[in-house]
């Protein structure tokens, strides 16, 4: 039968692998989205000045190459922390401003488009807000590279379609992110649809990172889906990691410490090497750079 709530992959005109033939490379500063590594560290929200320098440091040193964190936060509950708004932003600022990485922080709202622009390199857009076609709409006549994240009740064609509406508004720059889907399996927060990765990979030139964190739910499971999300050919890797995840906010049964981050870095290292190994990505046959994807300085 007819699935009526979806979208064919023959109207997936801008997305398609068809359409260009090439992979889609998105630039952040010296970053090469879709052929170097990426791994995206930090807390899931922007607390307060010294949470987010000591732990943009702190990934920093440990080998991340862009820096998360949320100053615009979606939560369930209205009586939790809502985010900094504007003084999260200011803060991401003068992270970007200590280590030098490049940030991505979320946009929830078409009225903070034009401010989250101003502090933001890669403005993500939400599980809760992929089918939010006014606002998604509104980041495609933007040109901020996107991050876009899988819906959590969304079919894979269903997020490329979100991608495609953002690139038919003018924004090539799209980055998905697979970061879990609502199945009955109730022990983890999601499930972590790795299947998606190389299935991206098969229908468009897009790059594709995972997170982990929130398609797991347990910072004990982070990094062995971390390490798998790399055979599966992931471009990167969106990790949550706090200076001290007891005292964080938000999400800190998933939050990583900088000592978990550090052992997770060094098995990347290898996994990486081994998958380069496979040449898994025959698209174009390009192999990601080298032994040390992540740059040590
Ligand atoms: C996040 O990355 O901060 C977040 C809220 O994730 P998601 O939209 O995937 O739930
Ligand atoms: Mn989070």
């Amino acid at each position: 039968m007819k699935n009526l709530n979806s979208i064919s992959y023959t109207e997936l005109e801008l997305v398609a692998l068809s359409s260009k033939k090439k992979k889609t490379v998105v630039n952040v500063d010296n970053l090469r989205i879709g052929i170097d590594f990426i791994l995206i560290a930090g807390p899931c929200s922007v607390e307060n000045e010294k949470q987010m320098i000591l732990t943009a440091q702190k990934v920093k040193e440990l080998g991340a190459n862009m820096l998360r964190g949320g100053a615009y936060k979606p939560r369930t509950s209205p009586y939790s922390f809502q985010g900094l708004g504007v003084e999260g932003l200011k803060i991401l600022k003068k992270a970007k401003e200590e280590t030098g990485l490049p940030i991505v922080t979320e946009v929830m709202d078409t009225r903070d488009i034009d401010i989250v622009c101003k502090y933001a390199d890669v403005l993500q857009l939400g599980a809760r807000n992929m089918q939010n076609y006014s606002l998604i709409k509104e980041v495609g006549r933007t040109n901020k590279p996107v991050l876009l994240k899988r819906g959590m009740s969304c079919t894979l064609l269903e997020w490329l379609g979100s991608a495609e509406h953002i690139m038919n508004e003018g924004n090539s720059q799209v980055i998905l992110c697979e970061r879990g889907i609502s199945t009955f399996e109730t022990y983890t927060r999601y499930t972590l649809d790795l299947s998606s990765v190389p299935a991206v990979k098969e229908l468009s030139h897009l790059p594709v990172i995972v997170d982990p964190s929130h398609g797991t739910g347990r910072v004990n499971l982070v990094e062995s889906m971390s390490l798998a999300a790399v055979a599966a050919g992931a471009d990167g890797l969106m990790v949550e990691v706090h200076y001290h995840p007891d005292d964080a906010l938000s999400d800190k049964d998933q939050t990583m410490t900088p000592g978990q981050f550090k052992a997770l870095v060094e098995k990347l290292r290898k996994m990486n090497t081994l998958v380069n190994s496979f040449e898994l990505d025959k698209i174009e046959n390009k192999k990601k750079q080298g032994v040390d994807f992540i740059p040590k300085n």
